[in-house]
């Protein structure tokens, strides 16, 4: 549903609109797992309702696993930050993946085409098949020729774990036709970029990472029109892979900083992006052209040097957080992925991702200068150029960037 407000007034007051009439500043948080009825014929009705359509039921659920208020809240505000008509949270990023892949298998739409590098785990969900599917992989201008009759699911990630790569939604979702484009906004965020205004039909996001926000909330979300949401939480209803209240509540509290936050600390990215590319002992920086709190480095030395030297860049996976992480993603977020295909997709061995938080960028460019300060340098100057890379010998951040595709 195109809103008319602004994103940083939707952030604030999507999903709590009815507060004020309630005489509420703070959400409620519903912990019920069961809804009391004495009305059984009325509850038969809703029951064969949401199993026709998938529609949230009116009024209070039956059970937890149908649908939880405080929840919903988070849902609404997302699916109004997205530009979509519904959304549907579950228990993290790869519950809500494998819905949408159950969704598509139960119509006996099991082929998938994606576009690397995905996250590692939605890659090895995918080559796995542990849900049945069976996925070509293809690079953007090879999408069209890979689908088939039964193919369910165009799957992309913009810019991508972990090498920032973009690609070009509307084009994309042009080559899909009438098959479903998936596109994994978690890096973006709604702040960035609204792949459902570019032609995805389904936006997913881990909102274990930015949405939440402060790193302690577990939880994904598939923003999408109200007919595949109402499919997604049959699926969810059946399968179970609800969202707690609890975490419910803190994302719809995170939303409310989203804008804040992503802007923060996308200025503090695009400093460090500047300072790196301009170090020898860097050999190549990725950051993609819509910006972002992301970034990536390939070190001219040993990067496991660099992530055992950090000192207040905390060195762990995930990303999105209020503080900044690195981490390798050869050892950990993409080391379930093949060697061979892991490097195909870009993800050399010394490519360190970051993930930018709200520090202040002089304290983050003190602990990185030395922690890469046994680093050897490069040496030659000469840089590997290519997709998404600055060159930093010569390099202005953020806008010379050049796309992947
Ligand atoms: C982390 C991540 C996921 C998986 O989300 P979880 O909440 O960890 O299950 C999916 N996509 C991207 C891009 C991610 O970064």
């Amino acid at each position: 549903m195109e809103s008319t407000r602004a994103l940083a007034t939707e952030a604030v007051h999507a999903g709590r609109d009815d507060l004020a009439r309630q005489g509420l500043h703070a959400p409620p948080i519903d912990l019920s797992t069961t809804y009391p009825s004495y009305d059984s014929r009325g509850e038969a009705a809703r029951i064969d309702a949401f199993a026709t359509t998938g529609a949230e039921p009116d009024g209070p659920p039956v059970y937890g696993r149908l649908g939880n208020p405080t929840v919903a809240r988070f849902e609404t505000a997302l699916a109004r930050l997205e530009g979509t008509e519904s959304a549907v949270a579950f228990a993290s990023g790869m519950a809500a993946l494998s819905a949408v892949l159950l969704v598509r298998a139960s119509l006996g739409l099991r082929h998938v085409v994606a576009v690397r590098p995905l996250y590692g785990c939605s890659d090895h969900l995918l080559t796995a098949g542990l849900l049945g599917s069976e996925v070509t992989w293809t690079d953007p201008a090879g999408i069209a020729d890979a689908l088939r009759p039964d193919t369910g699911l165009v799957m992309v990630e913009s810019p991508a774990n972990p090498t920032l790569a973009e690609v070009d939604l509307r084009a994309v979702a042009h080559a899909c036709g009438s098959v479903p484009l998936l596109s994994d906004n978690t890096f973006a965020t709604p702040v960035l970029q609204r792949p459902a205004a570019l032609g995805a039909r389904l936006v997913l996001h881990s909102a274990t990472k930015y949405l939440g926000g402060h790193g302690d909330v577990m939880a994904g979300v598939v923003a999408c029109d109200e007919e595949f949401a109402g499919r997604l939480r049959q699926v969810r209803f059946a399968t179970g892979g609800v969202l707690h209240p609890l975490a419910g509540y803190l994302l719809l509290r995170g939303l409310s900083t989203l804008p804040v936050r992503v802007r923060a600390a996308s200025a503090n990215a695009a400093e460090l992006v500047r300072r790196l590319s301009a170090d020898p002992r860097v050999t190549r920086v990725h950051y993609p052209r819509i910006g972002g709190a992301m970034i990536a480095f390939e070190t001219a030395g040993d990067p496991h040097e660099v992530i055992a030297a950090v000192r207040l860049i905390t060195p762990a996976v995930s990303l999105g957080s209020v503080d900044t992480l690195i981490q390798h993603p050869a050892s950990i977020s993409h080391r379930i992925v093949d060697a061979d295909d892991r490097r195909g997709a870009g993800v050399g061995d010394r490519l360190l991702r970051m993930s930018v938080g709200l520090e202040d960028v002089d304290d983050l460019w003190a602990d990185l200068d030395q922690a890469l300060g046994e680093c050897p340098t490069s040496g030659t100057g000469s840089r590997a150029g290519g997709h998404g890379a600055l060159a930093p010998a010569d390099a202005a951040p953020a806008a010379t960037a050049l796309p992947r595709w």
